[in-house]
């Protein structure tokens, strides 16, 4: 007696990408969404402008993490928004010149928390 019929396990899970049953995708993993980071209202940076030699000013930016937040694109949209070079560092975002109020409120308006 199909004590079954009706219920989820007449038609077992199947992909959505390639239809079929989950046993047998052979879908590569889905590419993590942005989404998958932390969310700027939960990660605090520090800003503080630092001069290097030649007396060159860098601002810097501390405290985010890689894995909390996409901070090659977060270099990129600081260098846009100053007009500036910079780089990274392990987990360090620099940019050159002092463009501390500009990267203040790009980061808040980002949602981010900022100290310094
Ligand atoms: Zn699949």
């Amino acid at each position: 007696m199909g004590l079954l019929a009706g219920t989820i396990f007449d038609r077992p899970p199947h992909c959505e990408r390639c239809d079929l049953p989950e046993t047998e995708c052979q879908c590569p993993p889905e590419v993590e969404p942005a989404g998958a980071f932390l969310p700027a209202n939960r990660q605090t940076a520090r800003l503080a402008v630092e001069r290097r030699k030649h007396g060159r000013k860098m601002t810097v930016v501390r405290g985010l993490s890689g894995s909390e937040s996409d901070l090659p694109a977060l270099l990129k949209r600081l260098k846009d928004l100053c007009g500036a070079g910079g780089s990274m560092a392990e987990e360090v975002l620099e940019v050159q010149g002092d463009h501390l109020e500009r990267v203040r409120a790009e980061l808040r308006s980002m949602g981010y928390r900022i100290r310094g």
